[in-house]
């Protein structure tokens, strides 16, 4: 089955604003088995608009309209999807009972224009919005249905779940899904790809997708069959042949993040961790601490930017830092060293480096990062040359050191 969506609202087509609701939007309807097959934005022009839901519903048998419900005059997705269907808009006693009720629970005065979100497409049924005043609408023609739901993502998404997502399993038929997703850190995306193409390629179920971002990959196999068994079978088969493939390359196989990984590891080792940060400022400790329950493992860390902070706060030898310069192995070394020994925890790792776009050390190049680690082993630092602007340098800097203490435990 194939659906598209139409995301209406000419602050869409500005800069400022991103169309979220359709990523949402096609992860649940891919989780109903439904392909989405195009995607459009649309300004508040009520022509226009009627003109694309009609070319909308020539080609698609669901087609889902997100936005243009409120209460102003800009707002015409009811307008527009009557007039492509060449039905008139009733006026609902029942939806205006809601919205009059809704407006003396909260004790506020209902405006004239808020009158227009009583108005129904001639045969629509009502999805009801317990969170705004847009109520949404579902119409059913012969072999296709047009669902109208509300711009706010907040009051979109529970009406898609409660209403909507019951509604189309009922007419789609029923196909069981399996989703299996590898993330992996500290491989190139190419490399990757080189390595588990020809596994996945052959097969058009599952269907693989490869996402890359900054140090990290995630895999996606989605297979569909007529059983959850049988669809878990078939993204298994391809599943046991890419991990088999990439190893311990892979660091989770239920698409939690690198932090939560190295967190669980930690934790089931009894271990600590603590971080002494200079060019990512607080990236590290930042990301570390985004897990839930991360106070079972990690203890915290020094923020030591400026040269003075180094030697005050970590306690670094004034003369190292001169001598080698702040990025260094020596003072990566340092700063790992004095974490670990300040705050007694089993783990430490820092990060000195130059982000750029300039940079401050004489012979440093931009995208240099000393990445340090000390433990009861002893303690080392390793240089990496990360590309791109100072965003993506500190944000390698950050999932590459948490790699780096993964793959040593
Ligand atoms: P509307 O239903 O057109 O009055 O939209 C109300 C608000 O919902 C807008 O101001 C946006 O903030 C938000 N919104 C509308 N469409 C989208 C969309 N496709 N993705 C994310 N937010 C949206
Ligand atoms: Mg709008």
């Amino acid at each position: 089955m194939q659906a598209e969506i139409i995301a209406v609202g000419s602050e869409l087509l500005t800069p400022e604003r991103v169309d979220t609701n359709s990523l949402w939007l096609t992860r649940q309807l891919n989780d109903l088995g439904v392909e989405v097959t195009q995607k459009s934005i649309l300004g508040d022009n009520r022509d226009r608009l009627a003109s694309a839901i009609r070319s909308a519903i020539d080609r698609s048998p669901i087609v889902i309209l997100t936005g243009g419900l409120g209460p102003t005059e800009d707002d015409v997705t009811r307008e527009a999807t009557a007039q492509a269907l060449l039905r008139r808009l009733l006026y609902s006693e029942d939806l205006m009972e809601t919205l009059s009720a809704r407006f003396a629970r909260l004790g506020r005065k209902m405006s004239e224009n808020n009158r227009r979100q009583a108005f129904l497409i001639e045969g629509a049924r009502i999805l009801p919005n317990p969170n705004g005043t847009a109520a949404g609408q579902w119409i059913d023609l012969p072999g296709r249905i047009v669902i109208l739901l509300p711009g706010p993502p907040r009051e979109l998404k529970p009406m898609f779940s409660d209403h909507c997502q019951p509604m189309l399993s009922e007419v789609i038929p029923q196909r069981s899904l399996a989703t299996l997703v590898f993330r992996v850190a500290g491989m190139p995306e190419s490399e990757l790809d080189q390595l588990i193409a020809p596994i996945y390629t052959p097969y058009s179920n599952p269907e693989t997708t490869i996402l890359a971002k900054e140090g990290d990959i995630q895999i996606h196999l989605r297979a569909t069959a007529e059983t959850a068994a049988e669809a878990h079978a078939i993204a298994s088969e391809v599943g046991g042949k890419i991990q088999e493939a990439l190893g311990k390359r892979i660091y989770s196989s239920d698409g939690s993040p690198l932090e939560a990984a190295l967190g669980a590891l930690l934790k089931a080792r009894g271990e600590t961790l603590a971080v002494a940060e200079s060019c990512t400022g607080g990236l590290l400790g930042g990301r570390v601490t985004s897990v839930a329950g991360s106070s079972e493992w990690f203890l915290g860390g020094f923020q030591v930017y400026g040269k003075a902070m180094k030697t005050r706060l970590l306690g670094l030898d004034e003369k190292l830092v001169e001598d080698n310069g702040v990025v260094s192995e020596a003072v990566a070394c340092a700063m790992a060293d004095s974490a670990r020994d300040r705050t007694g925890a089993t783990y430490a790792l820092s990060v000195t480096g130059e982000a750029g776009p300039e940079s401050a050390s004489p012979g440093i190049e931009p995208g240099t990062v000393w990445i340090g680690m000390a433990s009861a082993a002893g303690v080392s630092a390793k240089m990496f040359r990360f590309g791109g602007d100072r965003e993506r340098v500190r944000s390698f800097a950050v999932q590459t050191a948490l790699n780096l203490l993964r793959l040593s435990l």
